[in-house]
């Protein structure tokens, strides 16, 4: 069976954040080189993503729901991927952002006003974004001249989504950002239905006390991801959805179907205990370092 993948390794603030840009170079000279071909994750749910930060989109039968739509500088791969798929952009109703970063909604700005969808972004990263618009990193975002994806709905706690057939549990998670939200629905095949599961932030960049510092931010960051992690754990969970590619090893998956014809790795009710597990193995890491 397909092994989970583990979550980074343990730089000092200061390495990650002076490689930043120079390891972005590649993708924003040329983000066609980081396409990758869309595919059905399970029935009705589909990555439409690049090889950079994940998007997942579902067909609801009356409309799209569309979760991150990434960097601004690739949207046309956005684009291609959808159309691909045999989808019209025109069709969708709800762009979600999973969090209040420039590298999940880049190009949903675009999107808004070329087809009219609606964006959903949780209330306290919306709020903390108008305090601070530093605080969605637009002068690391290959377009700093653009404006922030303000979102049409700001999600509360508990609040449910719904199009067509798909109604999306939106959990506030605070850890990646304040306003990190998990995401719960059921993706449907027929008859099959899965739980899904998709932790809308991840990365340990903005959990650093140097960055909090730096953006005016709660310094128990650790702590409070803690507290999710333990809040979205009891969830029952067949697929859990990545937020960018390593984080549910989205490629190597993928590779794994067409390797495997017939197996689907994505399906694999331990894998978001196995995922949680590793994401509180460097949270440890990172209270223990001091970071
Ligand atoms: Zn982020
Ligand atoms: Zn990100």
């Amino acid at each position: 069976m397909y092994k989970e993948c583990e979550l980074g390794s343990n730089k000092t603030y200061k390495e990650v954040i002076d490689n930043f840009l120079p390891n972005l170079e590649g993708f924003y000279k040329s983000p066609s080189a980081y396409r990758v071909e869309p595919f059905r994750i399970f029935g009705n749910l589909y990555y439409v993503g690049d090889k950079k930060v994940c998007s997942h989109l579902i067909d609801t039968g009356d409309g799209l729901i569309l979760f991150d739509t990434g960097y601004r500088n690739a949207s046309h791969l956005l684009l291609q991927s959808i159309y691909d798929l045999g989808f019209d952009p025109h069709d969708i109703k709800l762009i979600i952002n999973s969090h209040g970063h420039f590298d999940h909604f880049g190009a949903g700005n675009e999107f808004r006003s070329l087809y009219g969808a609606k964006i959903a972004m949780s209330k306290v990263d919306t709020d903390l974004l108008r305090e601070d618009p530093r605080r969605a990193l637009m002068h690391l975002s290959p377009a700093p001249n653009d404006d922030i994806c303000w979102p049409d709905i700001e999600i509360e706690d508990g609040d449910i989504l719904t199009v067509g057939n798909t109604s999306i549990r939106c959990v506030l998670a605070p850890g990646h950002t304040m306003g990190t939200m998990a995401f719960f629905f059921d993706a449907v095949d027929g008859k099959e239905t899965k739980k899904v599961g998709y932790l809308g932030g991840v990365g340990f960049l903005s959990v650093y006390k140097d960055y909090c510092r730096e953006y005016g931010l709660p310094l128990n960051k650790t702590e409070l991801l803690k507290d999710s992690i333990e809040k979205i754990r009891p969830e029952k969970v067949d697929i859990f959805l990545g937020n960018h590619p390593y984080h549910n090893c989205t490629l190597e998956k993928r590779q794994w179907m067409i390797d495997h014809p017939g197996e689907n790795p994505f399906i694999n009710p331990n894998g978001w205990d196995i995922f949680l597990n590793a994401l509180e193995a460097r949270r440890q890491d990172f209270e223990r370092l001091g970071y």
